[in-house]
């Protein structure tokens, strides 16, 4: 596997230098010199040097194809559940799966593991959409632990054969992708924000930024079954329809005693956490462009008269000037809630990942070119530390 310059073929135009986004092509004596250590293979200038064709990369061959693909149908979703809840990440995967369903024409099953007190939640996941609940029950499985619920699921994956497995991007659920993947020998997509079905190949199109948000890939799996993915709370919202075709399939669990080693002892929450941004139907947050830690506090205020959330942009968590959990974006929470307030905040794509679900965005910013302005409903050209004052009193006036 590598990459090299063909040289009699380059002509030194430059154009792969424009496009390498690691920077690690230099023209010497014009040729095209390709510092082997940094590229990542990303193939950008092979595209942009296709009318000469002086780069060429070569890969490894595929591992040979050992499953026959025709056998695996279905949407599978994991049912994620916390204090015995199903977590709403859960329904919004449904949702989706409803869309990507109509163009494969295939059933949508829910995965629920826990004790025999999960049993109650099948109710909730028919009626986000479910068609089939394969339901394992134990009391070993009462709270998510690595390896036994990579052997469950695993084994009914072999079982089953699924076509597509969604998982939410929590915690949780990326510590059992990634597990999952690696045992079943198939791919994963971690945190993608679309997903399609390819019209003509029936394959799943895994969409997520890449390159540090710089560009959307699209991800594909053709070789592999299921087709992986995981997706952040909030990218998709959940739909109810209640599937009036809807069977629990019960099955043993097969947990092994080496799955066991790993004991929960206790469960603690962590108070600090108290921001839950990804429910907030309002969210106020504060950008580098206040100016000064002390200035979250009209942010703090406008937020409370608003009676939302606050909010904030990486570059104000970076500089400790407020918490990691009200980090919204790429690397921070996915929120959607009815309004965004964006204050003193540029609007570059990591962030703009994090918060374009909002039905609603209003964008203060003394820079009328800011990009915040592309997505922004509303516009406020100006300063943020008079501007948010000014609406703290007005809301105030209003509500009286
Ligand atoms: C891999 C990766 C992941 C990332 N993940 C995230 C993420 O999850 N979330 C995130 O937010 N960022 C993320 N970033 C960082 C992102 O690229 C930006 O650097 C960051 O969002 C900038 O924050 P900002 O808008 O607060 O600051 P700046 O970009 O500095 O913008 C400040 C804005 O405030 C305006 N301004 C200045 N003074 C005033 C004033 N008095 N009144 C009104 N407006 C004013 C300026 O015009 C400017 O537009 C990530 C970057 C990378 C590479
Ligand atoms: S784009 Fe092709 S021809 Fe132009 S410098 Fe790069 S390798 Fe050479
Ligand atoms: S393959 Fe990608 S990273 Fe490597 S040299 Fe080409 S553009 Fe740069």
């Amino acid at each position: 596997m590598g990459i090299k310059v063909i040289e009699e073929k380059c002509i030194g135009c430059g154009l792969c230098v424009k496009v390498c986004p690691f920077a690690v092509i230099r023209i010497e004596n014009k040729k095209a010199i390709i510092d082997e250590a940094g590229c990542n293979l990303c193939g950008a200038c092979v595209t942009a040097c296709k009318k000469f064709q002086a780069i060429e990369i070569k890969r490894e061959e595929q591992t040979p194809q050992t499953k026959d693909l025709s056998a695996y149908s279905g949407i599978w979703v994991f049912a994620e559940h916390r204090d015995g809840k199903i977590q709403n990440v859960t329904y919004e995967l449904l949702g989706e799966a409803q869309l990507l369903a109509k163009d494969l024409n295939c059933e949508i099953a829910a995965v629920l593991l826990g004790d025999s007190g999960i049993e109650k939640e099948t109710e909730n996941l028919f009626a986000h959409g479910a068609q089939k609940v394969y339901l394992v029950c134990d009391p070993e499985l009462k709270d998510y632990r690595t390896a036994p619920y990579t052997r469950v699921i695993t084994g009914l994956i072999d079982k089953y054969k699924p076509e597509i497995m969604l998982i939410g991007a929590t915690t949780t659920g990326r510590d059992l992708a990634a597990r999952m993947a690696i045992r079943i020998n198939c791919g994963l997509t971690a945190d993608c924000t679309g997903l399609a079905i390819d019209p003509e190949r029936k394959i799943l199109l895994q969409t997520r930024p890449a390159f540090g948000g710089n560009i959307m890939a699209t991800i594909i799996s053709p070789n592999h079954r299921p087709q992986m993915a995981t997706v952040r709370p909030k990218v998709f919202r959940k739909s109810k329809i209640q599937n009036p075709k809807s069977q629990i399939i019960r099955e043993n669990p097969n947990i092994q005693t080496e799955d066991l080693l790993v004991k929960l002892i206790e469960i603690v929450k962590d108070e600090s956490a108290k921001v839950n941004l990804q429910d907030a139907e309002i969210i106020v947050s504060g950008g580098r462009g206040i100016g000064d830690p002390k200035n979250f506090a009209i942010i703090e205020e406008l937020a409370k008269v608003l009676g939302g959330a606050v909010g904030a942009s990486r570059a104000t968590v970076d500089a400790g000037w407020i918490s990691a959990h009200h980090q919204v974006g790429q690397t921070g929470k996915t929120v959607a809630p009815k309004l965004y307030v964006a204050c003193g905040i540029s609007g570059k794509i990591q962030h703009l990942v994090g918060m374009q679900g909002a039905d609603t965005i209003i964008a203060i910013n003394k820079d009328p070119d800011a990009p915040i302005f592309k997505v922004a409903t509303y516009g406020i050209v100006g300063d943020v530390l008079e501007i948010v004052p000014l609406l703290i009193r007005k809301i105030q006036e209003v509500r009286g």
